[in-house]
């Protein structure tokens, strides 16, 4: 799921102790794992977030924008046919169509 991006330090984001030895830095919004080190300190002193792109984040960009296959394939130098097999739910989502909702929830 993708949400605005977002900065953060590291004292605004959520710091999780798997074990004795291991710490996690975790984005507060959706949890996304941006670090993990021995010791809290070593942890990034700053994060940046908009969450994973998923499916739905797509499904959403293209409703909201009205934009069909056949647009972007244009963008693209491609084909509606080609567009619809690269964004299958079933298969992870291309580089260009992650840009595309990024810029988007900005
Ligand atoms: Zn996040």
């Amino acid at each position: 799921m993708l949400h605005r991006f977002r900065e953060y330090t590291k004292n605004e984001a959520f710091v999780e102790r798997i074990n004795e030895a291991l710490f996690l830095l975790k984005c507060p919004e959706c949890g996304k794992e941006h670090g993990s080190a021995s010791d809290p300190d070593f942890l990034p002193e700053l994060i940046w977030c908009w969450g994973t792109p998923a499916h739905e984040d797509w499904k959403a960009y293209k409703k909201e924008r009205g934009l069909t296959n056949e647009d972007r394939a244009k963008i693209l130098g491609s084909t509606a046919d080609s567009v619809k097999s690269m964004t299958q739910p079933d298969k992870e989502l291309p580089k260009w169509a992650v840009s595309m909702p990024y810029e988007w929830k900005r």
